[in-house]
């Protein structure tokens, strides 16, 4: 065996114990049965006010403004007290308890994204902060090229939750392994400026392990002013995920 093998192999037995153990200390978490009606009540409401101020405009709407429409609306109706309160429950629970260890991006469930801040890329239907985020985008799509699109920008809370939402609903509940993909409405770095891009014409494939094969994720990493948020083995407990684009 020559060298290298043999540090792979210690490494990858590490890094599979290090998962081991923290499965030990954190069994799954499931959606409780008393929970369940109220979580498919939110996602249906979230849905519903998604198609009523569209997609775009969902990437970017408030809570506030979330129970306003719905309020409005009588095909959607106003958040009940119990949806209200699972909703705080889950925008305020430490989401250690399911293996997640990033940082709290959003404070309050109330702070609202400033409209005058944001730039919609136009064919996307997603917004990314001027500035910053702005400037790496266009950089990033000048250096690759005309293949590499913006797949997902800012998300509010709201839509964070309802992502997050999903991901627990095709997980069959399981909300420790949601997690691990999309992250708990307050702790998404989509809020506070980072981004995904994608292949163009690529769809959902954009957003597996084999985006880190296309030729557009290869020439993405040769810039020496990109870095990604989620390696392999981050240590806020994420999957890798080769799209995301880190931003501060
Ligand atoms: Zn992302």
């Amino acid at each position: 065996m020559i060298r290298r093998d043999f540090l792979g192999l210690v490494g990858a037995t590490l890094v599979g114990s290090l998962a081991q153990a923290d499965e030990l200390k954190h069994p799954d978490i499931w959606l409780k049965d008393d929970q369940k009606a109220v979580f498919e009540s939110v996602i249906k409401k979230l849905d519903m006010v998604e198609r009523t101020v569209g997609y775009a405009k969902f990437n970017l709407i408030s809570f506030d403004e979330t129970l306003k429409i719905a309020k409005n609306y009588p095909k959607i109706g106003a958040f009940t007290p119990a949806e209200i309160a699972y909703i705080e429950e889950v925008f305020y629970t430490d989401p250690a308890i399911y293996g997640f260890y990033g940082k709290r991006t959003i404070e309050n469930l109330s702070d609202a994204i400033n409209e005058k801040e944001v730039i919609k890329i136009d064919g996307t239907g997603h917004y990314v902060y001027r500035g910053h985020s702005q400037e790496l985008l266009v950089r990033i799509m000048k250096d690759v090229g005309k293949t590499i699109i913006l797949t997902s920008g800012i998300r509010s809370s709201m839509k964070q939750l309802s992502l997050h939402l999903d991901k627990i609903k095709s997980e069959n509940g399981n909300i420790t392994v949601a997690s691990r993909s999309l992250v708990p409405p307050a702790y998404s770095y989509h809020s506070v400026g980072d981004f995904d891009v994608g292949k163009k014409g690529w769809g959902h494939q954009n957003f597996t392990a084999n985006f880190a094969r296309t030729e557009e994720f290869w020439n993405l990493q040769k810039l020496s002013y990109v870095s990604m948020r989620y390696t392999i083995g981050n240590g806020d407990g994420v999957r890798f995920e080769p799209w995301h684009v880190k931003i501060v």
